[in-house]
């Protein structure tokens, strides 16, 4: 008998419904053909939650995202509610889901489909092929480190102070995941960091060594964070798995994810400890520009719940199926707006979830 996996749905604002109904429709082609049993439920984060209940997460919300396997998440924000106070925004809602669910790793592919490679600034050549993994620490670091502040120094001199600190546990768990990810890849982790001028980087250098003796059959390597920034745009396809912190991993990995192409293609996961806690989103927002106009690109949000597929349901075989299926709509010349170039067919939102359904069954035959 199969396995029911419990999932949360929580499509949001602007765009995020239109995109999630065609996860949906995902999640009902593997019911019927593969038999993928998900027990979905389904509730409103962000803006609609707070017009439903004053709050951009709900309490009930939370502990329904606390109790499933993972959460789908669409987007959340519009300028509707630009002036609700910080603490009930939109993003808010976001903000305390990962803090909630102590999602400390951030997982960003960098995947190159090889129909979109003109769409790409770097040289055909260059990121045709690529395919890698940031995976970057998100709960510590400079963005949570104490002292932070900006003090008054009494003579027309103001300091603003952040502290980048690290502690073991922190580097290992995040290391773990590394090397875990790295096993079913290609067996490559390039840690970075800056050593040579941080403290809190010789330690992460250090700590992640020590994590690298349970990884034998993996090769590590370091390299500083401002050398992997250019190796990144130079050779992108020396990496595998990028494993770093909160504050180089936020830009290696917006670096990383433009050498692909769109916003509308980027999936992304956040994981926590083992089997407690995972959230897969596409990395977009919730476009207010096109939202109800029908043609965003679902692909981000359907790349996420293939992520979802291969890390938390172990199922990757569907996963590389749903992979398969995104590339052969694409080189079908298929392709929604944002991804549009001269000579190929523009679709709505729901037409490109119907062609890679499609796809989807073709390759399954
Ligand atoms: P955005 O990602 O929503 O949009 C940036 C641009 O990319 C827009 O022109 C948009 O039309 C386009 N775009 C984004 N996703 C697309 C898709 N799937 N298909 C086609 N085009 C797409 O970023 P923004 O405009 O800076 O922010 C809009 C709102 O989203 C704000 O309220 C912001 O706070 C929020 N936001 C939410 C998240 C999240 O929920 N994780 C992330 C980023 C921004």
């Amino acid at each position: 008998m199969s396995k029911t996996h419990s999932m949360l749905i929580l499509p949001g604002d602007g765009i995020g419904p239109e995109v999630m109904e065609e996860v949906k429709r995902v999640i009902s082609w593997l019911d019927e053909n593969r038999d993928i049993k998900f027990d979905i439920s389904e509730g409103h984060v962000g803006g609609r939650a707070y017009d439903e209940y004053g709050v951009s997460l709900h309490d009930d919300t939370l502990a329904q995202a606390k109790a499933v396997d993972a959460v789908m998440f669409g987007a959340v924000g519009g300028p509707k509610w630009d002036g609700v106070d910080y603490d009930k925004r939109p993003e808010a809602g976001l903000l305390k889901l990962r803090k909630e669910l102590n999602l400390f790793a951030n997982l960003r592919p960098a995947l190159c489909f090889e129909p979109l490679v003109d769409a790409s600034s770097l040289k055909p050549e260059l990121v045709s092929g690529l395919d890698i993994m940031i995976l970057r620490e998100l709960t510590g670091g400079v963005y949570f480190g104490e002292p932070r502040g900006i003090e008054e120094l009494g003579n027309g001199q103001r300091r603003g102070v952040n502290t980048q600190v690290y502690e073991t546990y922190e580097i290992h768990r995040v290391a773990h995941v590394a090397f875990d990810l790295a096993r079913k890849r290609s067996g490559r982790v390039t840690s970075v960091e800056k050593a040579n001028v941080m403290e809190s980087g010789l330690l992460w250098r250090e700590e992640v060594n020590v994590i690298a003796k349970d990884y034998s059959d993996i090769k590590l390597d370091h390299m500083y964070a401002d050398n992997c920034a250019m190796q990144l745009v130079r050779t992108p396809k020396q990496f595998d798995v990028i494993l770093t912190d909160n504050l180089f991993g936020d830009m290696l990995s917006d670096i990383a994810a433009m050498l692909t192409g769109s916003l509308g293609m980027l999936p992304s996961a956040s994981l926590g400890e083992a089997g407690k806690g995972a959230l897969y989103e596409p990395v977009h927002g919730s476009a207010p520009d096109i939202a109800g106009k029908g043609i965003a690109n679902p692909i981000a949000t359907i790349l996420s719940f293939a992520m979802a597929l291969r890390y938390t349901y172990d199922c990757s075989d569907e996963a590389a199926l749903i992979e398969d299926a995104v590339n052969e709509v694409l080189k079908n010349d298929i392709r929604t707006a944002d991804i549009m170039q001269p000579g190929k067919t523009q679709v709505s939102t729901s037409e490109m979830g119907g062609h890679i359904l499609d796809a989807l069954t073709k390759l399954n035959n």
